[in-house]
């Protein structure tokens, strides 16, 4: 029966779920709010950073030539004729045998071309011996020597972190413009599952995958909106998909009920009133993933066992949120490991081993996490990452080299390089 179901390489499946995505439109957002989101234009400096040539250093502002020649023993002595502060600009200029204090990120005076630090100087009355020669330039940072004027800094489909909120507000703007949220209906299916306040009644389990599978929007960026759990009943399904969608959502992320066993209640809801596709992903864990539209959303139906749903949305939901922002990069840095534990009786799915990576001299260390059931959400508790064994392994021997895919790692501006896995 399953056999129906086409078999799909993960790579396949990922381009077929976002074939079905385009990028969202831009709202405009106060900077802070913006951490974690995506830039939805290019930004320009509106100044020079820094915006004048100022000092590196507390010290003294003099003519680099006035201490030609300057020695230890014979030491050339300036006569200070101000004291400036940063904040304000000198209105005497430094001529010929004068020299002005200055503070840090004070403006270099007119006259002077360098600053010699207090620790190289000395003081006595109005005068400052300086016991070396001072080259031009010195402990001088020039104006725009960070960012030029009508530079670009940031680009569009950046995923803003901390130092491009500072480099937004370095070139005066407190609103930027970023990609809409997507809006992910999340809901739950299954007679067994109960809500997490619930009692534990007996043959009740709790809704975890819900709430997974909603943090995991909330990292990629989304809005998760909770729709609650359907028993295994068409008519609860259907009227529970309608109330998700009447909400606006971009995805809708539906748990369990896609092994073949109970696959039908999702199935005949979304034949009925939308298009299904269902797929055998060549995965572990993870190979049943449902895939359709319903009033024009896509929905993708996880696997119900909280490893599946977890790795199946890694693989393709946080994908489609991470698309609909615009970013370019959608997948995640992997790190080459010594996998230290045996995995036997391989198939020929891709297996995504659950792992905790330890740095040892040069070399990065794979432990499995423990048992590797597809229900066992403590293994995901312990994983730092999914080590990929790839399809053509019959088995992974202590001491094979793996790709391992950094769960709590985003893609850094120039991280593409270091990831075998582009997506
Ligand atoms: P299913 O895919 O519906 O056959 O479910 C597979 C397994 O996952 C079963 O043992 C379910 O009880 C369990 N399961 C399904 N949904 C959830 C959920 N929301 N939270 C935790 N476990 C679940
Ligand atoms: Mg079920």
């Amino acid at each position: 029966m399953s056999e129906l179901y086409p078999m799909l390489s993960v790579e396949e499946a990922l381009e077929r779920v976002l074939s079905h995505f385009h990028v969202l439109e831009a709202e405009t957002a106060p900077i802070l709010a913006a951490l974690g989101r995506v830039l939805a234009e290019d930004i320009e400096a509106d100044a020079d950073i820094p915006p004048y040539a100022n000092t590196a250093m507390d010290g003294y502002a003099l003519r680099a030539v006035d201490t030609f020649a300057a020695t230890r023993d014979n030491p050339i002595r300036l006569r200070v004729i101000a004291d400036l502060a940063a904040g304000y600009v000198a209105d005497q200029q430094v001529t010929a045998g004068t020299a002005i204090r200055i503070m840090t990120g004070a403006p270099i005076p007119a006259g002077a071309d360098a600053v010699v630090r207090f620790e190289d100087t000395q003081f006595e009355g109005e005068w400052v011996s300086v016991q070396e020669e001072v080259p031009p330039g010195e402990n001088v940072r020039a104006a725009g020597e960070d960012v030029r004027k009508g530079a670009v800094v940031l680009k569009r489909g950046v995923r803003l972190r901390p130092q491009e909120i500072g480099m937004l507000a370095g070139v005066g703007r407190a609103l930027v413009r970023v990609t809409r949220r997507p809006r992910v209906a999340i809901m739950a299916t299954g007679d067994e599952v109960v809500e997490v306040e619930a009692p534990l009644a007996p043959g009740k389990i709790r809704n975890s995958n819900s709430y997974s599978n909603a943090a995991q929007v909330l990292r990629a960026g989304g809005t998760p909106v909770m729709v609650g759990i359907a028993r295994d009943d068409v008519d609860e399904l259907s009227a529970k998909i309608r109330a998700g969608l009447a909400q606006g959502v971009d995805l809708f992320i539906t748990s369990g009920g896609v092994s073949v066993g109970d696959f039908d209640v999702v199935k005949k809801v979304l034949s009925a009133e939308g298009e299904i596709n269902f797929w055998r992903v060549r995965m572990k864990p993870g190979k049943p993933l449902a895939f359709g539209r319903i009033q024009g959303v896509p929905l993708l139906g996880m696997p119900g066992n909280p490893v599946s749903a977890m790795v199946s949305f890694e693989l393709f939901a946080r994908a489609a949120i991470l698309y609909m922002q615009g970013v370019a990069h959608l997948g995640r840095p992997t790190l080459e490991a010594l996998l230290m534990d045996e995995v036997k009786h391989k198939d020929d799915r891709r297996h995504y081993v659950r792992v905790m990576v330890e740095q040892r001299g040069n070399d990065y260390l794979a432990y499995l996490t423990g048992e590797q059931g597809s229900g066992i959400l403590s293994s995901m508790v312990e994983a730092d990452g999914l080590a990929i064994l790839p399809e053509e392994w019959s088995s992974a021997k202590k001491g094979s080299r793996v790709q391992v895919r950094m769960l709590d790692w985003d893609m850094g501006p120039h991280m593409q390089g270091l990831s075998k896995e582009t997506r």
